[in-house]
């Protein structure tokens, strides 16, 4: 069926490179690189045959068809031999609905719980893609002594966990300091390298580029387009998960830019087999510590002015130079697309109300929720509509966060009160007398 390999192809000039080489920028004009899957791939089969395919294979089952990513392998690498696949049993994460929460908000809301995964965040769904390629390369006879990433914690988490899996050296370098506990155990675990750097983000990513280009270590961060194509199954199953249809909206927090554009792009070949003929639009929200593509679209889509990040809860987002910018621009005007920036007050006070109706938000998911709260009060989403939010990561990966909402702790924010925990003697007057008194 899919005779026409996929390739590397440059998002600027349409230069292509094959799949099977460790590039990561146009060798032409140094430009991003996407994944070009031929889009008779997508026509190969009528839309209810699409449908009935992938219904067939559900989550829970061991291999490639419980994968929520792999169930879509014609869409997602055509041609990955199925006996190459590294699976941990990613995607097929709950979409739930809280009727508490949605009359409180006046909206249809529904969240994708993208966090409710091996390493605990979205990261996953690519990872398994990009490993998978890997471990394919290195049985062809490919010298790839290692995979390595620069990361705000769950990129390195996902990557050590697959690389695991799959038995493949890892090296993960992170911002000292700046990721939570939990996202520096999980690659420790795993046993990859772990480099602490003194630097932000950004700086590690210009470490790891300058690393990948020594001694075959290959880069794993979302400037490798492989790991989109894994990302953007999250669109196929908000579709699969609405039986097929799609909402009027979708909500996703932004720092690196590379999940927005997934989202979009898998919007795109939903439309492309003839699935849909409407895609949502989508909401980027970003935190207003690291808001460059929030001040681009205030600017009409200006270009990129990178910004030194500031200090904020959702470190996940902590990126004031976006590797995926001009992919994040495609998405949103391919679907009128809009974006907000979330103060950290407001981003604490979105937790806490989610959170008393059911959630446990991580702090980039109560960013996106943040976002939602602005388009309701804006008028931008109106009552009645169908909101999806793209929940990133679990909220146990962030107790340090947890923690500081609960004590009304963060730095420059102000909650109505504390939530503590009752002290009691072991005298039953007394746990009668707390529980059940004023
Ligand atoms: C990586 C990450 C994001 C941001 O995704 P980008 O593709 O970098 O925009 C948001 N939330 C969580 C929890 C993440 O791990
Ligand atoms: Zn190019």
């Amino acid at each position: 069926m899919s005779s026409v390999a996929p390739t590397f192809q440059c998002i600027n000039c349409s230069t292509r490179v094959p799949l099977d080489q460790a590039v990561y920028a146009c060798p032409t004009c140094g430009h991003l690189l996407e994944v070009h899957i031929d889009p008779e791939v997508f026509r190969a089969r009528g839309p209810e045959e699409w449908k009935a395919l992938f219904d067939q294979r559900l989550a829970g089952q061991p291999g490639p068809d419980g994968s929520g990513v792999w169930r879509f392998r014609e869409w997602v690498l055509p041609g990955l031999p199925v006996d190459d696949i590294v699976t941990l049993g990613e995607g097929g994460s709950a979409l739930t609905r809280s009727p508490r929460l949605n009359e409180h908000l006046g909206i249809d809301l529904l969240t994708k719980q993208c966090g409710h995964t091996l390493s605990g965040s979205f990261k996953d769904l690519g990872m398994t893609v990009l490993i998978s390629h890997v471990n394919r390369l290195r049985k062809l006879g490919h010298d790839i002594p290692a995979v390595a990433c620069a990361s705000t914690g769950d990129t390195s988490a996902a990557l050590a966990a697959y690389g695991a899996a799959a038995g493949i050296r890892t090296l993960v370098l992170l911002p000292t300091g700046k990721v939570s506990a939990a996202q520096l155990v999980q690659p420790l675990s795993h046993g990859a390298r772990v480099l602490a750097i003194e630097t932000d983000f950004d700086g590690c990513m210009v470490h790891v580029q300058k690393l990948c280009g020594e001694g075959n270590v290959y880069l794993a961060n979302s400037k490798n387009s492989l790991r989109i194509e894994g990302q953007k199954t999250v669109a196929f199953e908000i579709c699969q998960g609405l039986r097929w249809k799609l909402p009027d909206w979708v909500v996703i927090p932004g720092g690196n830019l590379g999940n927005v554009s997934a989202l979009a792009r898998g919007f795109e070949q939903l439309r492309l087999a003839g699935i849909t003929d409407r895609i949502p639009r989508i909401m980027c929200a970003q935190a207003s510590a690291a808001d460059p593509l929030y001040n681009s679209y205030e600017h009409d889509f200006a270009p990129l002015v990178p910004q030194q990040a500031q200090d904020t809860m959702a470190n996940a987002i902590r990126i004031g130079n976006p590797v995926s910018f001009p992919k994040a621009i495609h998405a949103l005007k391919a679907s009128a697309g809009v974006v907000t920036s979330v103060t950290e007050q407001e981003l604490a006070e979105a937790a806490r109300e989610a959170d008393a109706h059911g959630f446990f938000l991580c702090p980039h998911t109560a960013v996106a929720y943040g976002g939602i709260k602005q388009g309701i009060k804006s008028g931008l989403i109106s009552k009645s509509q169908q909101v999806v939010v793209v929940s990133t990561a679990h909220g146990l990966k962030f107790t340090e966060f947890k923690n500081h909402c609960a004590a009304d702790t963060i730095p420059s924010v102000e909650l109505p009160e504390p939530y503590r925990p009752i002290h009691v003697e072991d005298d039953l007057a007394q746990v009668l007398n707390a529980a059940l008194g004023e």
